[in-house]
This record gives C-alpha cells, structure tokens and sequence, in this order.
C-alpha cells in the first residue's frame, strides 16, 4: 500500500531534526533512497561560515525530456516551546486520521509523497520518457541564500534543464486540491523612523512628540489604496508590524518613533514602486524621518502553460472540485525556479504551517501521492 510506504519515509523523515539550515543528515538520507533506485545525486553545500553551510540535493533519473522535478525544502521552523507539543515534534505520531509531527504539512510529508511516487512509478515504467528530479534544500525558511538559489545557477552552468517543477509547499485554504499556485506576491520590509525632540512630559512646548506624526503617518499608509487587484493576484496589502518607541518611563516625550511596516503586493507594483508611494504619503507630513527598505521578492506570475492545465485536470479528477488557480501565501523558491524551470506549487493544507502540534490528514497524504503518481504518469509516457 502506498499510504504505508508514505507514511514509514514521512516517519524517517521527521525524525531528522532539521531546522534551518541543517539537513541533519536527511539529504543524505534522501539520497541515499533514491541511489538506491537509480538516480544520480549531487550534493553541494553552499555558504562559508558555519552558521551559512547549506546542504543541497539534486537527483534525477534518466536523461530524456521532459525532466519532471520535485522540488522543495527539508527544512522545518523550529517547534520553539517543545513542552507546548503534545507529542515529540521529532517523532511522527499517529493518532486516528492525522499524523503529527513538525514539518508534516510544511513539507516534510509532500517530500514523502514525491519520493514514493517515483520509486513506485519507476518499479512499474522503469524506461520513462523523460526524466524524474529532485531539488532539495535546508534553507528556504530561512535566508534562503544558500539554498535553492545557488544550486539552480550551479545546475545551469553545468546544463541541466528542468522542464517542469512540482513544489510541495502546503497550498491547500479549506480542502484538499482547492488551489494551485503558479505565482507568488512581492513582499517588501519598511522601518520607518520618525525624529522628534525628547522633552519633559510637563512641557511639551519645548518637546516634539514623534508619537503624534507617527499615529497619523500609520493611519495614512495603512488606508493606501494601491490597487483593486488583478487576474491571479489579490489586492496588495500594508500591515504595521511594530511600533515601539523605546520608553520605559511615563514623565519622559521620547525622541523617536519607529514604524516597521510590510507590503505583500501584486504585478502592478515592483518593491520600487512600492517605496515610492509609501515615500509619497510619509512626505505629505511635516517631520522629520528616515526610510529604509528592503525586498526579499519581486512578485511574478506565469504564464498558464498546457502542462499545467494537465497538473490542474489531474489535481480536479482526485478532489473533484476545480481548484483556484492562485498566487497568495508567503515567499517560496517558486521565486528562484520559475526562472529556470515552470512550476506549479502543490501541496497539504497551509492551515497547520509552523504551527505548535502540526499535523495533516492521512487521506491528504493519500491524495497528494496520487497526485503526484498520476502527475508521472501524464508527462512521462509516450
Ligand atoms: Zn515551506
């Protein structure tokens, strides 16, 4: 059964303690497997300090095309406060339905259904017409410089071509199969600080209270009316995320206020954009201030490719409902593949990400793994 072999390499998988950035040995583990069945593997690390050293796999078996890809992250966030855990977030634990442990949604238990995927696919098509990959890293929750990034540029300089990536990050809103993503938002960090002048709470006369423009400024961004959306995108958003002024004492106007602010936004805008006008909006009030800002990723969308309607029809066949085709969620390497290759993200449910007692269905399990199987079967027969 393969909901058994799924679960027994989930198992494996969880109990590598891999927090970003260490594979803890479950690359290699992961290597070895799929050695095993016939791919060639290729680990490379990346980055020079210690606390930097990323662990990368690629593997593929054959060397026809289409080369079919599943990529993703080993990765998992860490479970932070353990004794808050019912069970060893290290330990897949099952309980009824669900299967628990950190990294079964988020993706560990995707990676699961790729890996069994293919060695069940090729025990029975051990000739495909194409090829079958893996991209893996250790860190996409984190910097995400030495991970996916790195190994792609590396992979083009030596030629190899991906045709087609399938990443596993949980995508699932409400049911299993309700949405593939094929493009990610732009997001984009602020700190703003606003100068007042420190003074006595007793005389603010001679004081410049920073708090007042900052309360307005906040209250201007936060109603920027940027867009209304477009064909895959949502609006783009600002969220405030901290305000903190530093002051511990009630007698004291502090002398700054700082605004940290986030954009997540959509293919109208690129980050410039963004910072002009947001820059345009603080400008209107008289104070004085600093701007600093930061992207981690541009948005992008792809186009809507005939592979990925065939990944969709085969998606809609096991949920038996049309999934939204979609480009919400966080930042993934989708942001670094679809450069090279056309990706679609696909996964468990989004619900459980990061969170304390992450679990998944087992029939989702299931699911995804048909998915996935039938996926091989789509582009890899003649
Ligand atoms: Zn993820």
């Amino acid at each position: 059964m393969a909901i058994e072999q799924v679960l027994e390499t989930l198992a494996k998988l969880v109990s590598f303690r891999s927090v970003t950035p260490y594979s803890s040995g479950s690359l290699e583990y992961i290597a070895k497997l799929l050695t095993n069945a016939g791919f060639s593997c290729d680990i490379e690390v990346f980055g020079e300090k210690e606390e930097e050293k990323t662990t990368n796999l690629y593997a593929r078996y054959g060397n026809g095309s289409p080369n079919i890809c599943f990529a993703g992250h080993i990765d998992v966030v860490p479970p932070l406060n353990e004794d808050l855990w019912d069970y060893n977030p290290f330990e897949l634990k099952v309980i009824g339905e669900k299967v628990y442990g950190r990294g079964t949604v988020d993706m560990k238990g995707a990676i699961a259904c790729g890996i069994v995927s293919a060695l069940n696919y090729l025990k029975i098509y051990p000739s495909p017409s194409g090829s079958i990959s893996f991209l893996l890293t250790s860190d996409e929750e984190g910097c995400a410089k030495f991970g996916t990034k790195p190994m792609l540029e590396y992979l083009a300089k030596k030629g190899e071509k991906i045709d087609f990536s399938i990443l596993g990050e949980p995508t699932a809103r409400a049911h299993f199969g309700d949405t593939i993503a094929i493009g990610r938002r732009g997001s984009v960090n602020f700190v703003l600080k606003i100068i007042g002048k420190q003074g006595h709470v007793a005389y603010p006369h001679t004081a410049i209270n920073p708090i007042t423009s900052a309360v307005k400024i906040a209250t201007n961004l936060m109603n920027i009316d940027f867009d209304n959306g477009s064909e895959f995108f949502e609006k783009t958003n600002l969220e405030v995320t901290s305000f903190d002024v530093g002051n511990n004492v009630v007698n004291i106007i502090p002398e700054q206020a700082t605004l940290k602010f986030n954009v997540r936004f959509n293919d109208f805008h690129s980050a410039k954009s963004i910072f002009g006008i947001v820059l345009e909006v603080i400008s209107k009030h008289e104070v004085i201030f600093d701007l600093q800002y930061e992207s981690s990723a541009e948005s992008f969308v792809q186009k809507y490719s005939e592979k990925m309607k065939k990944f969709t029809a085969i998606v809609q066949n096991q949920s038996q409902i049309p999934p939204k085709i979609d480009t919400n969620g966080g930042t993934s390497d989708a942001r670094f593949i679809h450069k090279y290759s056309e990706i679609v993200e696909f996964g468990l449910s989004f619900d459980q990400a990061h969170k304390i007692n992450e679990h998944t269905q087992i029939s989702d399990l299931q699911s995804l793994y048909n998915v996935y199987y039938n996926s091989l079967v789509e582009f890899l027969q003649k």
